[in-house]
């Protein structure tokens, strides 16, 4: 189907970094990614002019990168600077986090030091519910919630994140980034297919640069330490370096 002149028509969701369209087609949305940045909840809010346009660009190399390895994603093609166009899916509220090294939340919930390597890749999950600030939850949580139909979507879900992981930290490492940490999210398309939906950017990936160790991520505003468009630059940069 011809999608060069697809528009945005109506606007079905609006989040803290996104606002999603339909279009003419109901299976194909438009998501447009905004400048705000927003920590701890929606308690810190900023915006910084350009940012969308650089996690547009980082998500739709990450995405075709990992469409390339057989991970099944919502992702089409990149309209224009600040517009991707995805596949609709119905989306399972649960943020799968994946960690490979302690920070943020592990390290101040449960005391394990910022930087140590964890034995194995930590699959957690968060119920994406602002208004509850995204608490920790469980297997039997998942279900008493009915956000998932059994607990096997659970281990598709698992299976996929550590796939992904794999594919990333790799990826990342041959660019001098460490993947500290990250956060997936996933839906259903319309054939009931488990997919990749959201955004990969360091909006929502903790990267480190593999010498320095220094934050090129949202860690830059959450902590107040300036720099976050040239730190996202540098990580668009490293991702396209080959094709420079
Ligand atoms: P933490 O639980 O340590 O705050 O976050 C773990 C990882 O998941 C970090 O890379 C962080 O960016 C990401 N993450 C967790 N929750 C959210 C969220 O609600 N929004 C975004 N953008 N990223 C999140």
């Amino acid at each position: 189907m011809p999608t060069d002149t697809l528009v945005k028509q109506t606007l079905v969701y609006e989040g803290k970094a996104k606002k999603v369209w339909t279009t003419e087609y109901p299976e194909l949305y438009i998501s447009e990614f905004k400048d705000d940045l927003t920590a701890f909840n929606g308690e810190k809010k900023s915006s910084e002019a350009g940012k969308g346009a650089l996690n547009n660009k980082i998500s739709t190399e990450l995405f075709k990168f990992l469409n390339t390895q057989g991970i099944p994603t919502h992702f089409v093609e990149m309209m224009d600077e600040t517009h991707m166009l995805h596949k609709r899916a119905d989306v399972i509220l649960i943020e799968v986090i994946v960690r490979n090294i302690a920070a943020g939340s592990l390290s101040k919930n449960l005391g394990i030091e910022t930087g140590e390597i964890l034995p194995f890749t930590l699959v957690e999950f968060d119920y994406k519910n602002d208004a509850l600030g995204d608490p920790k939850i469980n297997d039997q949580h998942c279900l008493l919630l009915n956000l998932v139909k059994d607990v096997s979507e659970l281990d598709t879900i698992r299976d996929m994140a550590r796939k992904i992981n794999t594919l990333l930290q790799a990826f990342y490492a041959e660019r001098n980034l460490t993947l500290v940490d990250f956060k997936l999210e996933f839906g259903k398309d319309a054939e009931g297919n488990i997919i990749l939906i959201d955004e990969l950017s360091p909006d929502n990936f903790r990267l480190w640069d593999s010498e320095s160790g220094e934050s090129m991520d949202k860690d830059r505003f959450r902590k107040g330490l300036g720099g976050l468009k040239v730190a996202y630059e540098e990580v668009l940069n490293r991702i396209l370096g080959e094709k420079k």
